[in-house]
């Protein structure tokens, strides 16, 4: 009786679990499954309880995981189970003597988002390296140049604006890349407060208007006074970065365009422009790390192709959401909605 009371106990706990455990009995037989770990293996309890774990799944890494911790050994396995990636913990049971195995345990831990991040961050580490590795070596190289007196004297101005502008991107870069890792880490310190986004975009065409000048873009702002809750620098680096890019692509005597409106219960902030626009296989990759649809003309605007991937996170930060439309040769429409 107490052995069943035991047994009731242990069901409406494991059944809790988020994690999948398995109880394995002495030859190898399932005794007790929890729904976890049946959602896990998309099996039902009914048809393999009392059966050997094979019947649990074929995943050869899973068998051989569960054999192995049969035969006393501890078990640690990564699994791809239907696309996901799973942690196999598996254990043998003593007798009370201690020697002979009378079963095995087995965890499985749900680690598809940790995984994913793990390597989102190698491949992050990757590129930066290759991207901080280009302006690196042409400084470099302009620098030798000069040192060993190959460069005439009428070059050297030329060779030294190269190193200059190459260091300056090199500063970009890693500016950016702190911002990145800083959102990566969510330690951003939240000083959320109410932020006036008419007010907030003003700022941020006041700090263009003179490369605007420049590429002869004009710079338009329409809208009402609308505040949001948030953090004030991130939001100023979302507009940012946006309008940058819409003055960069955009093309000799065109426009950019800020709103900020009130739709139904949402904000908007739409950002667009009358620019070189974004071809349609390229539109869902744009936001991703170090993407830039024309590397080279990325390049010569002094762009790091981190710029949008800080705009997404940013958005998301703030939980909001990013919508791009865009027309190659017409331009760019970015609606952030709050
Ligand atoms: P970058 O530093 O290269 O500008 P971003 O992450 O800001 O990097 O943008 C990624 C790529 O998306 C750019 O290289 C460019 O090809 C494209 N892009 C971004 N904004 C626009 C825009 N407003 N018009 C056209 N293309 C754009």
């Amino acid at each position: 009786h107490k052995s069943q009371k035991q047994q009731t106990e242990f069901r409406s706990v494991t059944e809790k679990m988020n994690e999948g455990l398995i109880v394995l009995g002495e030859k190898g037989n399932v005794l007790s499954i929890n729904q976890a770990a049946c959602k896990i293996f998309s099996c039902l309890s009914k048809d393999v309880c009392g059966e050997n774990y094979v019947m649990i799944s074929r995943d050869e890494k899973f068998c051989d995981g569960a054999r192995r911790a049969m035969s006393g050994e501890s078990v640690e396995e990564k699994l791809d189970i239907f696309g996901r990636v799973y942690q196999m913990m598996a254990n043998a049971i003593y007798d009370d003597d201690e020697i002979n195995v009378s079963g095995a345990v087995i965890l499985i831990l749900d680690i598809t988002e940790k995984y994913r991040a793990e390597q989102q961050r190698r491949e992050f580490s990757a590129n930066v390296s290759h991207e901080l590795k280009t302006p690196l070596t042409s400084i470099s190289g302009y620098a030798e140049i000069i040192e060993n007196g190959i460069a005439k004297k009428e070059d050297i101005p030329r060779f030294a604006n190269m190193i200059h502008s190459e260091a300056k991107r090199l500063i970009a870069l890693i500016e950016d890349i702190i911002k990145i890792s800083h959102l990566d880490e969510k330690n951003i310190p939240m000083e959320a407060e109410d932020v006036d986004l008419y007010d907030l975009c003003d700022d941020v065409l006041k700090k263009l208007q003179s490369r605007a000048n420049q590429d002869n873009i004009s710079l338009k702002l329409n809208g009402d006074h609308i505040s949001v809750k948030g953090v004030k620098r991130l939001l100023f680096e979302m507009v940012y970065n946006l309008c940058d890019n819409g003055i960069k692509y955009n093309k000799a005597g065109g426009t950019l365009t800020l709103s900020v409106v009130q739709s139904d219960k949402a904000v908007q902030l739409i950002v667009s422009d009358t620019g070189i626009g974004i071809p349609k296989e390229h539109q869902s990759r744009v936001f991703e790390r170090f993407y830039r649809v024309d590397k080279s003309h990325s390049k010569e605007t002094g762009g790091t192709g981190l710029g949008l991937s800080i705009v997404k996170n940013a958005a998301l930060f703030h939980n909001a959401k990013i919508d791009l439309e865009s027309t190659e040769g017409i331009g760019s429409k970015f609606t952030i909605t709050f």
